[in-house]
Parts: C-alpha cells; sequence; structure tokens
C-alpha cells in the first residue's frame, strides 16, 4: 500500500485559518500579525495587540514567536517551546488573539519576510495583513531583510513604546526618513506600559515579584518550568 498522501499541513493559525478560508477578497480577514521573541510574554505585549486590535477594528491577532531569532542569538533565554506553551496559555481566554507555530517549525534563522511570504501565499487575497510593532522596532524596519518586499506585503501598524520615540513623527535623519518611507505607517495611540521582557528576567533572577507585569497564566507557566531563575 503506498503511504498516505494527504496528511493535512500544519495550519497557520488554529483559530483563524477557518475563519480566513471562508474570507474573500472583497472583504478580507483583516488579521494583525505580532511577531516578537515573546521571552517570556508581559501585559506590555497584550496592551500592544489589543490596542492595535481595536484602533483599527482588526478580526483579529496572531502572535508570532520566533525561532531563532536572527536578531537576538545572544540574548536567547527560553526555548521556542517554552515561548509557544506560555503564548498558548495566556491566550486560552481571549479568542480574538491567537499563537503561530510558523516561525519555530521552521529550521534555521528566522526572517520576517520568509514568513509573510507564506502567509500571504496561503491566505491569498483573503487576508489583509497589518504588521503590528512598538515604534522602537518602526525605526528598526528598513534594515531587516527584503525591507522593500516586507513593505510591500504589510500595513505598520506603530505605536508609541515608552522611551522610544515615535518613527514616523521624530525621524531626523534624512535617510531612515526615505528608507522608512517605502512602508505605510499607522500611528496609533497606546497607554505606555513600561515593561520589557528583559526586565522580566531581571527581576525574576533577583527573586523579586513580577505578578503585575506578566499574565497570571505566565507566572505559573514559569514557575512551574523553572525558568529564568
Ligand atoms: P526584550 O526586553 O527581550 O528585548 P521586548 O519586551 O522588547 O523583549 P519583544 O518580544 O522583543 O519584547 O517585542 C516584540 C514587539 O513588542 C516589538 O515590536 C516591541 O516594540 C513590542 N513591545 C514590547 N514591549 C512593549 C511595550 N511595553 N509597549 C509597547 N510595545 C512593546
Amino acid at each position: 500500500m503506498s503511504p498516505c498522501c494527504c496528511k493535512k499541513a500544519a495550519g497557520i493559525s488554529p483559530r483563524f485559518d477557518e475563519l480566513i478560508a471562508a474570507a474573500s477578497p472583497d472583504a478580507p480577514f483583516k488579521l494583525g500579525f505580532f511577531g516578537g521573541t515573546f521571552d517570556p510574554l508581559h501585559v506590555g505585549h497584550l496592551a500592544l495587540a489589543q490596542a492595535a486590535y481595536e484602533a483599527f477594528n482588526l478580526d483579529g491577532v496572531l502572535l508570532v514567536p520566533t525561532g531563532l531569532p536572527v536578531r537576538k542569538m545572544a540574548s536567547f533565554h527560553a526555548s521556542a517551546e517554552h515561548r509557544y506553551a506560555m503564548l498558548q496559555a495566556a491566550l486560552a481566554e481571549v479568542p480574538h488573539f491567537d499563537a503561530s507555530r510558523i516561525e519555530i517549525d521552521r529550521e534555521g534563522a528566522t526572517y520576517t519576510i520568509d514568513t509573510l511570504r507564506a502567509l500571504a501565499e496561503t491566505f491569498s487575497k483573503r487576508a489583509a495583513l497589518f504588521f503590528i510593532c512598538g515604534s522602537d522596532t518602526t525605526n528598526d524596519l528598513p534594515t531587516w531583510k527584503e525591507a522593500g518586499e516586507i513593505a510591500k506585503l504589510v500595513t505598520v501598524l506603530s505605536a508609541q513604546r515608552a522611551g522610544s520615540e515615535q518613527a514616523v513623527l521624530s525621524q531626523e535623519a534624512a535617510e531612515q526618513k526615505t528608507a522608512l518611507q517605502q512602508f505605510t505607517i499607522l500611528p496609533f495611540e497606546m497607554p505606555p506600559v513600561a515593561v520589557s521582557s528583559s526586565l522580566v528576567r531581571k527581576r525574576i533572577q533577583e527573586g523579586l515579584a513580577v505578578e503585575d507585569l506578566i499574565p497570571k497564566a505566565v507566572e505559573f507557566y514559569i514557575e512551574k518550568h523553572g525558568l529564568y531563575g
């Protein structure tokens, strides 16, 4: 007997794949793409995703943990599986958010352009892609691999991050301004949340409380698996 050839391909988003398949190019699913190391997920990430979801009337937000983050190799702490599991735990009760394995299941270095191409090919025109990020990331976008191609695939939703300049309003360097002009960037407001994953890791290492900085489910997970200690 020949081996089965009809194994279902791993999905991109357990929650949204079918909804997107049922959408049409005339009324595409408005999908927020939110990539990060999420090492670990914290309340600033959730506030950012929620603010974008509300401000732009998105249909859903996909949180995409990086597998082998090219830019953060040196400061990579929990494994991809742990980071993904923490997202799943935190998002269990949030039906308009989902976590994707698309990057952690890919071998080798992670490049955002490869992920966005996979989304664009899989969903075709049934999903409109909105790239959600803090202003620190927005400023950096022109340096990413195939930035021009990323710019063609997404609309960037850029939130002010505490301690970082809002890219579209405050670039002084003419060069950087030109490089950013290839992107469609929509700035939006969010209440500043002065939290970072580095701060969370540092506080855990020092034995300090982090209960206001991360969702309860993430706190339980970190404790259970002894992460970041
Ligand atoms: P680290 O401290 O390890 O550098 P991080 O907290 O910056 O991590 P990342 O997973 O690298 O978290 O960030 C993913 C995205 O989330 C980036 O676009 C970043 O700008 C945004 N982001 C992270 N924290 C906040 C925050 N507190 N407010 C707004 N945006 C944030």
